[in-house]
This record gives C-alpha cells, structure tokens and sequence, in this order.
C-alpha cells in the first residue's frame, strides 16, 4: 500500500499554519532506498506542494542520479519542517520541535536504507550535528537504526560553485556504498 502522509496536511502545531499556503509533506516510495531530508519548503515548493521542485532540488536530484543511481522517484523526499518560513528565514526552534514527531513518524513508516540530510539546519536538528558543514558532511551516523550523513544544502552549492558540488559528490560516493552494502 503506498505511503498515506495526508494527516499531516491541516497540521497547526506551530504558528507556521497562519502563513504557509500548504504542508509539504513529502513523498516517495516505502522502503526507499534513500530517504533526502532538506530543511523546508521554499516558495516554490509551498506553491507547488512538493519538496525540492525547485532550481536546487534540480541540481541535487541530478547530482543523486549521477553518483547513485537513484531517481527522484526511488527516493523518500521530505523536510524537517514541512511549513515554509515566511521570507524563506531558517526554521526556528519551536518549529522544528513541533515538526519532530512528523519526521519520526516518516522515518519509521519508510524505513530507508539511509538517510541524507541537507545543510546544517536539518542535520542539527534530525542528527544532532553542531559542529560546522565543513566539519561534519561526509560523517556516518546511526539515526534510529539507520545509517544518515549530512552533506551540504544544494543551496550552497548553486551559491558555492564547484568545489561545493564536489563535495556533494564525494558524500553522495558514500552514500551510494550505504545503499549497496
Ligand atoms: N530547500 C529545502 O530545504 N527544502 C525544499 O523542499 C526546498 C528548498
């Protein structure tokens, strides 16, 4: 039975509910072999109801078909916040807390071979990482029985350049060696 995260549409948990035009819940297959974890809608993803439909969704999803072989279909694709910040600010505290419950639900319900998590909002958040991109991207770390790394937001890297997207690639190098093990 496909994957049904409708319960969480009409979620007023946080003050969120008052300015996004909708939930961007996610979506992908159960037992994906990748679950992306990005940080929250951007104005074109709360337009359009889907995560990462955007330039940077279509830099990082070509980037995941390059390195490893995944399709945005065959991922489980979704947000720690699933409500668009008004003006595009990062997600605070109180919302991240009142979304928590949400992404552990998804985490569950997929039961992915590995978790990527984008940029460090949302690598602090889901995976406890405090320490700078810099320091931390590339690291595996056990998220509820599953292996999860953090690399950089493809943010970054369309305002980065290249040498940010080689250090996406080598992260994705070792993703792809999770989903294969
Ligand atoms: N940035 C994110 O972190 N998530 C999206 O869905 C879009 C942009």
């Amino acid at each position: 039975m496909a994957l049904d995260f409708s319960h969480m549409a009409g979620c007023t948990r946080c003050d969120l509910a008052t300015t996004r035009r909708r939930v961007v819940v996610g979506s992908g297959p159960r037992r994906a072999a990748l679950m992306v974890v990005g940080e929250a809608p951007g104005a074109t993803e709360d337009e359009g109801g889907a995560p990462f439909i955007g330039r940077s969704g279509r830099l990082l999803f070509s980037l995941i078909e390059e390195e490893v072989g995944l399709t945005r279909e065959q991922c489980f694709v979704t947000n720690v916040v699933k409500c668009r910040p008004p003006a595009n600010r990062a997600p605070r505290a109180g919302e991240l807390a009142a979304c928590a419950a949400w992404m552990d639900e998804q985490l569950r319900a997929v039961a992915p071979r590995v978790v990527l998590v984008l940029g460090a909002t949302a690598s602090r958040a889901l995976l406890g990482l405090r320490e700078a991109m810099s320091v931390v991207h590339g690291r595996v770390v056990i998220l509820e029985a599953t292996p999860a790394l953090a690399t950089y937001h493809p943010a970054a890297a369309l305002r980065g350049g290249p040498s940010v997207v080689d250090v996406i690639r080598a992260d994705l190098a070792i993703v792809k060696t999770l989903v294969s093990a």
